[in-house]
């Protein structure tokens, strides 16, 4: 399966549905060890970037997403938007001037996206932090293609992923981040980003297209 600019563009639509849809769920997680701001911060960076897709002239997928990638830089704010901003910059650099990308490209570019978060987050896996669910994600995603499995099973095993990694921060102490100031206290609890990691996996395998009506409310806590 080829995946075009029209595919990016509902993704990046979805991920910012997904997010406004749970905006509550994080920013309550993220009252629990962090400060609160988690679900409105992402909210606010994703609703930015809806308005700016719908007068972004571009048949670049590489360009869409350093758009997509500068725009929650300049409007996410903590710790987060750093993070996932230099995440799509990243993908967008790799995919500069392409319109069309199949599973390879997705999977190199989802491995340089980990990196900018590694580097910038000067984080590792198991400080309870996004990165226990995206990193899972990524390498999931890449050994299936390189497997050769079709880019849905490929996406549906990273999301089943990601989805245990999130889970797994749980029992987990913070040591990065603000819910590190909390120490053992930290345990016990999910992580926000991680969640929010989640629900932007979960737009990519593209599950939310088309939901039943009353779905989104249901989906709130
Ligand atoms: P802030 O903590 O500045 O209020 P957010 O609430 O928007 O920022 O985001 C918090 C999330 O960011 C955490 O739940 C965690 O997943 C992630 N995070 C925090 N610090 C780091 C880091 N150094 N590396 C990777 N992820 C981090
Ligand atoms: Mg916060």
């Amino acid at each position: 399966m080829q995946i075009t600019v029209d595919h990016v563009i509902r993704f990046i639509e979805r991920a910012a549905a997904l997010i406004r849809d749970h905006a509550a769920e994080l920013t309550e997680l993220d009252t629990v060890i962090g400060d609160a701001d988690h679900g409105a911060n992402l909210n606010r960076g994703f609703s930015a970037v809806v308005v700016k897709l719908n007068t972004f002239q571009e048949s670049d997928i590489g360009a869409i997403l350093d758009m997509t990638g500068k725009t929650l830089l300049a409007t996410v704010g903590g710790a987060a938007g750093p993070l996932y901003g230099t995440a799509f910059r990243r993908a967008g650099a790799l995919l500069a001037g392409r319109s069309v990308i199949d599973g390879r490209d997705i999977a190199a570019a989802l491995e340089v996206a980990l990196e900018g978060i590694v580097e910038r987050g000067r984080v590792q896996r198991g400080e309870k932090t996004m990165l226990d669910a995206i990193a899972p994600g990524v390498e999931t995603f890449r050994d299936a293609i390189m497997n050769g499995s079709s880019l849905e099973e490929a996406a549906r095993c990273a999301l089943a992923a990601v989805e245990e990694g999130m889970r797994a921060t749980i029992p987990m102490q913070a040591t990065k981040g603000r819910a590190a100031f909390l120490g053992p206290r930290s345990i016990g609890h999910q992580d926000p980003g991680v969640t929010s990691a989640y629900y932007i996996a979960r737009a990519m395998v593209g599950l939310d297209d088309d939901p039943p009506a009353g779905a989104p409310e249901m989906q709130n806590p």
